[in-house]
């Protein structure tokens, strides 16, 4: 059915209500019709006898009663790709996020916050003086400032010294790379600026696995109306807009750049951040990964993506299963019972750990323990020759 369908009057004034409150032009109540959805909504003349709630005060309680399998620990030991820890420099620091990472089942954390140099080296000084020392493995970062003629073959040399200093990968690469980086002569850096080739050809050279996270959310670069599923984060998070076109390359036309990046080097083992954010369109990434035998990815901050589509999610993930890494994103202890419950319970309707993320419940995929393993340790540990073995199961 069409969704240029006339909506009825009580209804467009109780929306104008909700618009009064948003950024959002009033063309957005309607929501467009879906695959088998009928029109006009039952009860769409109707207007509610007391007033609505708004988007962050309706907080139904559920009344479903199914099985209930909280997970607080990883049943096998995990290797979190997509660390953020605070500066490991300390003894006390490294003890306290040890502690955590013990309580978790989580044997190593890798460092993505793309450390170099100096703040590099003290950190493998202090985790290597430490208890924990086979627990963090560090990777390193680019300096993707005012790059011009020249740069590539600087910025290679520097993720060189930095492999030799103990390095074990390079990243995360940050969105900015893509956004906000440009080059000295003011232009927009693009992903597949032919002036980093040396520093991609040097990754490969040195076997060391590229963490890079590309863009955001597809959401984030579209309106900020009421069909917008990111519409309270948008609200909440100004730096998360991407509308401005004359800012900003469109959520396509990046995804375009990094797939020429990831295809002109073949020989570099990359991890995309966050499903490359197709967590929302699997078999769009399961597409890049028959193309690309050199591609993996990493799960971080998309388990609403995966907890709200558990038989395709759980499907996509038995059949990709050599490609997938286990990764975090913020290091916040207690976020990470939510990842264990997805991949390994067969729970339902349950709840995740962002409002502003998802609207909607979780369910568990419960994947086969083959596939936890691989997904866990197998997959990093084949991939980053410099973890640590200990620990985990042969
Ligand atoms: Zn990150």
């Amino acid at each position: 059915m069409s969704n240029t369908q006339r909506r009825p009057a009580a209804t467009a004034v109780r929306c104008l209500a909700l618009l009064a409150l948003a950024a959002a032009p009033p063309a957005a109540a309607q929501q467009p019709a879906t695959p088998g959805q009928i029109r006009p909504r039952p009860a769409e003349g109707r207007d509610p006898e007391f007033p609505p709630p708004n988007i962050r005060e309706y907080k139904p309680r559920s009344t479903l009663v199914v099985p209930v399998h909280l997970v607080p620990r990883a049943k096998y030991p995990a290797v979190d790709f997509h660390g953020h820890p605070p500066l490991l420099a300390s003894p006390e620091i490294i003890d306290r996020v040890g502690a955590a990472m013990d309580s978790l089942n989580l044997m190593v954390m890798v460092s993505a916050n793309g450390n170099s140099g100096e703040r590099l080296r003290q950190q493998l000084a202090a985790v290597a003086a430490s208890k924990y020392k086979d627990r963090f493995v560090f990777f390193t970062g680019l300096n993707l400032r005012d790059v011009g003629p020249g740069s590539g073959a600087k910025i290679a040399a520097q993720l060189e010294a930095d492999v030799v200093a103990g390095a074990a990968g390079l990243g995360e690469i940050g969105k900015g790379f893509g956004l906000f980086a440009h080059k000295a002569d003011g232009s927009r850096l693009t992903l597949d600026d032919p002036e980093l080739d040396p520093v991609w050809e040097t990754a490969a050279r040195l076997k060391i696995p590229v963490f890079i996270h590309v863009g955001d959310p597809s959401e984030f670069f579209e309106p900020i109306d009421f069909h917008n599923e990111r519409w309270l984060e948008l609200s909440l998070y100004p730096d998360r807009r991407y509308q401005d076109r004359s800012r900003f390359p469109s959520f396509e036309e990046l995804m375009a750049e990094r797939n020429r990046l990831l295809a002109r080097h073949p020989k570099v083992t990359w991890v995309l951040a966050h499903l490359g954010w197709h967590a929302n369109d699997l078999a769009r990434l399961g597409r890049m990964f028959d193309s690309l035998p050199h591609l993996y990815s990493e799960v971080g901050a998309i388990l609403y993506d995966l907890g709200r589509q558990p038989r395709m999610a759980r499907e996509f993930m038995i059949k990709y299963q050599d490609r997938l890494l286990f990764g975090k994103d913020s290091f916040q202890p207690d976020e990470y019972p939510y990842y264990w419950r997805v991949f390994e319970s067969n729970d339902e309707y349950f709840d995740y750990y962002r409002d502003y993320h998802a609207f909607w419940k979780l369910y568990g995929l419960g994947l086969p323990d083959s596939v936890l393993k691989k997904l866990y340790y197998g997959n990093a540990l084949r991939l980053t020759p410099g973890i640590p073995r200990s620990g985990f199961p042969k």
